[in-house]
């Protein structure tokens, strides 16, 4: 198949070459990033995306559909027992949508949301003023204080003051672990349903490396399945029963028309990876590289927000740190071959595009099986490209340090590319 995509479409296909090679030959420290399974890229590629299956399993709206409802029905199962959850639905095109889904099922327009801050380490999708969603329903937000942590005075002044009728925890960008019984104490006083979006942590969770919100009485917890998770690029609504069938109603009719069928076929080959013991010594090794690459660039006097980290992810001040603003790090970082990406940090006098710090995460590494000394070396290496990125000599040394790392720790899928 590689091959006729080759003859016919050389443009798209050496696209994809490129890719290939260069997440190869570069680290890949986003957060939010990973590196999926070859079954999962497997299970992509196929005929399911031929197929309108719009409806849910024995209940569709077109014939044709014995092997579609074998592979949602196998998708839901296997998010049900991985979260231990008692509704799921897999349909959900991607994160954003899978939070649309929960804020249209659950709520009348209009109604109030309490959420995370965007520049404290909320989400878009979070009804930051420059999303849809803020338009629509009636988002209050809550800072972090000022060492970086949610601070629960304030989330429980705010829940009294506008009552709303959800409170959504869950962040892109908080390096701590999160009370979930705080925030679902605070709901209840105030009579509010409770959401977790989990996207970033979502595999660590399944992996039993952190807590799972839906333990903690969670009405729902949402997750997409491409970051920790190492799945294909999805969603996922997981819930109490009781909200199940208007989460099902949300997405289908009423947010998003044909379910992408390949994708959840790979999103269950993931699910069935995650629930594998191999899958909780990644989790466990992704919270202990953290720690292992945290306390090296501490060594190296780099100021973290927060001061560390308790889950994958490590947001670094750069301008505290390096007197580098976030963009011009990132940009140093890119060019030594270790992808990172610019984070405002709580409170930032900067802007998003410029920011003054870069957030960085171990979920990507340890998949291509890193370990402690290699995050360690990692740290070393990160501090050199930021100190010596006027320095092409040294640029180009610390380049050729990562590609040589890189080459030790292959990534998963196809690696011939990269070679030839
Ligand atoms: C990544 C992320 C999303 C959005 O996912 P997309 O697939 O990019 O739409 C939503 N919420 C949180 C907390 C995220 O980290």
């Amino acid at each position: 198949m590689r091959d006729r995509l080759r003859q016919y479409d050389p443009e798209i296909f050496e696209a994809i070459l490129g890719e290939e090679r260069r997440q190869q030959t570069e680290l890949e420290l986003i957060p939010s990033e990973n590196y999926t399974y070859p079954e999962v890229l497997a299970a992509l590629g196929t005929v399911f995306t031929n197929k309108y299956s719009e409806g849910y399993p024995g209940n569709r709206y077109y014939g044709g559909q014995t092997y579609t409802d074998v592979i949602e029905r196998l998708a839901t199962a296997r998010a049900r027992e991985l979260f231990r959850a008692e509704h799921a639905n897999v349909q959900a095109l991607s994160g954003a949508a899978m939070n649309q889904v929960v804020y249209y099922g659950l709520l009348q327009p209009g109604d109030a949301i309490l959420a995370m801050d965007l520049t404290h380490g909320g989400h878009l999708t979070h009804g930051s003023p420059v999303s849809h969603m803020s338009r629509v329903f009636d988002f209050h937000r809550y800072r972090t204080d000022a060492d970086g942590r949610v601070d629960f005075d304030e989330v429980r002044r705010i829940a009294g003051e506008v009552r709303p009728k959800l409170v959504l925890c869950g962040h892109s960008s908080y390096p701590r672990e999160l009370d979930y019984a705080g925030f679902k104490r605070v709901a209840d006083e105030v009579g509010a349903l409770t959401m977790a979006d989990v996207s970033h942590v979502g595999g660590l969770i399944a992996g039993g490396a952190l807590p799972n919100p839906l333990d903690a009485g969670f009405d729902v917890v949402t997750t997409t399945t491409h970051k920790s998770l190492r799945g294909p690029r999805g969603g996922l609504v997981l819930s109490k029963a009781e909200f199940g069938k208007r989460i099902d109603k949300s997405v289908f009719p009423g947010l998003q028309g044909g379910p992408h069928m390949h994708t959840i076929a790979a999103i269950a080959v993931a699910l069935k990876k995650a629930a594998e013991p191999e899958f909780r010594e990644y989790a466990a090794r992704t919270l202990a590289n953290a720690q292992a690459l945290a306390g090296r660039l501490i060594e190296h006097g780099a100021e973290l927000v927060t001061g560390g980290t308790d889950n994958h992810l490590i947001v670094v001040n750069t301008v505290a740190s390096f007197g580098l603003q976030g963009r011009e790090a990132q940009q140093a970082l890119e060019e030594a071959g270790l992808a990172t990406n610019k984070q405002l940090i709580p409170d930032d006098p900067l802007s998003a595009q410029r920011t003054s710090g870069v957030r960085l995460g171990t979920p990507a590494p340890t998949t291509r099986g890193m370990g402690e000394a290699e995050m360690v070396a990692v740290a070393d290496l990160f501090v050199r490209a930021v100190r010596g990125k006027d320095d092409a000599d040294e640029v180009k040394a610390v380049r050729a340090e990562v590609q040589q790392l890189c080459a030790r720790f292959p990534a998963p899928g196809p690696i011939s590319a990269a070679k030839s």
